[in-house]
Parts: structure tokens; C-alpha cells; sequence
């Protein structure tokens, strides 16, 4: 992918990805109890306004997470500097929190780059999803409210439209906030933010091992996920969340695949 353009399109992303999360995400889920307790209050000015820190990470994650910025692409501190209007140092700090969530790899004396991931870390991000997602969905059928059903299947709807019109960028930031909504809608601030940091992985993933696994399939298979919520089915629910994410790993090629000398070398009749 030419960087530059990637960088540039990281200024369109800001916009869009501002609309999206304020609009699309926030909105139809719960707001964090005004007691809810912060060990460490984010510095904001002015306040709750996003700082350009924040608005730096905000842009890479959403455009890692729409699969436009490709694993191993550099990510040169000047031309971010440019195009958000502010020093290297608030880009250095930004790359550092990206650095945290594993999204970016910090090298020295090389900078900073969009992180590739072993089929061995790709593997455990799954088994952890596995883990997590199940037990979620389980939670979540036990004290989903017909309100929140409502808010899915509009989510459900939104896929669709995507997947229809055939938005491959739309389509896949929908179908990955799926399963970050899912956590929100428990209310648990701490697992949202677990489950959007392995989704942005995943999407790192996906890209990496060039998955097979169709929209259309994840889409219908959310559809299910949704309807044994519906019935408060907990036991349904979390066997095809873990089904839905092995089917997604399945679907790629994590598997290195070791030529077969003979097949490459043989002289074709
Ligand atoms: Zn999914």
C-alpha cells in the first residue's frame, strides 16, 4: 500500500470515524453510570473534548480495524505531525498507546509500523475471543432487555445494507462492531474495551492470513447470534458466538504451508 496515501486517507478516517463512533456507536448504547469509578481521569482540554493524542490513535485503530492500513506499513511520525497539525511529540505519544495495544510495533531507530502478528499469536487471540465472547453472549441472554434486542436488529439491518451494497469498508467496520456492541450492552466498560482491542487484531489478523470467510457468512451468522439472544437462550447463544469466531478462524491460512518441492518442480505435461 503507497503510505502516503495511507496517511492521507487517515484525515478523511478522523472525520468519519468521529461521525461513526458518535452517531452509530455511542448512541444506541448504554452511557457509563455517572458514578462509575476511574482510577485515572484522562487530562482533556477542554474537557471531554478528545485530545489530538487521542484523535491520532483513534485514526489508526479505525483505519486497521477497516482493513486500509496493511500490516508492516510504516507509519512515518513527520507526515501524521502534517496532517493533524502538531508536533512529533503528541505523534510519538499516540504510537506509544497504539505500541500498548499491540496494534503498532515500535523499532528502534526504524520507527514505528503497523504490527504483524506469528500464526501463533493469531491462534491465541482466537482461543482468548473463543473464550471471552462465549461467555458473554451467555451473560448477556441472561439480562438482555427487549430494548437492546431492538438496538441489535438495527445493527443487523445496518450489515446487511453494507454487505448489500457491497461497502467493503462500511461492511467491515459494522461487522467487527458487532461483537464490541455486545459487550456494551453488558454495561462493562473494561470488556468493551478488551473485545474492540482483539477485534482490531483480528482485523490485523485477517488481513495478514487473507481470510476466506465471507461477509455474507459472518453477517448471517450474527443474525443467529441475535436471535438466541432473542430467546434468551444463554447455552445457544455462546456456542454460536464460538462456532461464528472458529469458523472465522478456520477461514484463514494460519497453517504455513511447506510447498510441495516435487509438485512445484515437475515439468508440466
Ligand atoms: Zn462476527
Amino acid at each position: 500500500m503507497d503510505t502516503h496515501w495511507a496517511i492521507r486517507d487517515l484525515r478523511c478516517l478522523e472525520l468519519l470515524y468521529t461521525i461513526k463512533r458518535i452517531n452509530r456507536l455511542q448512541s444506541i448504547m448504554p452511557r457509563k453510570p455517572a458514578s462509575s469509578l476511574r482510577l485515572v481521569e484522562p487530562v482533556r482540554t477542554p474537557r471531554d473534548a478528545p485530545s489530538t493524542t487521542d484523535q491520532i490513535v483513534e485514526s489508526i485503530t479505525g483505519a486497521i480495524v477497516e482493513q486500509r492500513l496493511m500490516p508492516g506499513t510504516k507509519l512515518v511520525e513527520q507526515q501524521i505531525a502534517d496532517v493533524f497539525s502538531v508536533s512529533r511529540t503528541v505523534v510519538r505519544q499516540a504510537l506509544n498507546q497504539l505500541a500498548r495495544s499491540r496494534l503498532v510495533t515500535l523499532l528502534p531507530a526504524r520507527g514505528a509500523f503497523v504490527a504483524t502478528m506469528s500464526a501463533e499469536e493469531a491462534r491465541q487471540v482466537f482461543e482468548l475471543r473463543r473464550l471471552v465472547e462465549g461467555g458473554m453472549a451467555r451473560e448477556l441472554a441472561a439480562r438482555i432487555t427487549d430494548a437492546q434486542i431492538a438496538q441489535l436488529r438495527a445493527h443487523l439491518q445496518d450489515e446487511r445494507d453494507a454487505v448489500k451494497r457491497s461497502d467493503v469498508t462500511g461492511r467491515t467496520r459494522l461487522l467487527a462492531d458487532f461483537h464490541v456492541i455486545l459487550a456494551r450492552l453488558l454495561g462493562n466498560e473494561v470488556l468493551a474495551e478488551l473485545i474492540a482491542d482483539l477485534l482490531s487484531r483480528s482485523q490485523l489478523i485477517a488481513l495478514m492470513y487473507q481470510s476466506g470467510h465471507s461477509a455474507e457468512h459472518s453477517q448471517s451468522e450474527h443474525i443467529e447470534i441475535v436471535q438466541a439472544l432473542e430467546k434468551r437462550d444463554g447455552r445457544a447463544a455462546a456456542k454460536l458466538m464460538e462456532q461464528h469466531i472458529t469458523s472465522v478462524e478456520r477461514n484463514l491460512r494460519l497453517d504455513p504451508r511447506s510447498p510441495d518441492l516435487a509438485a512445484v518442480l515437475r515439468p508440466k505435461t
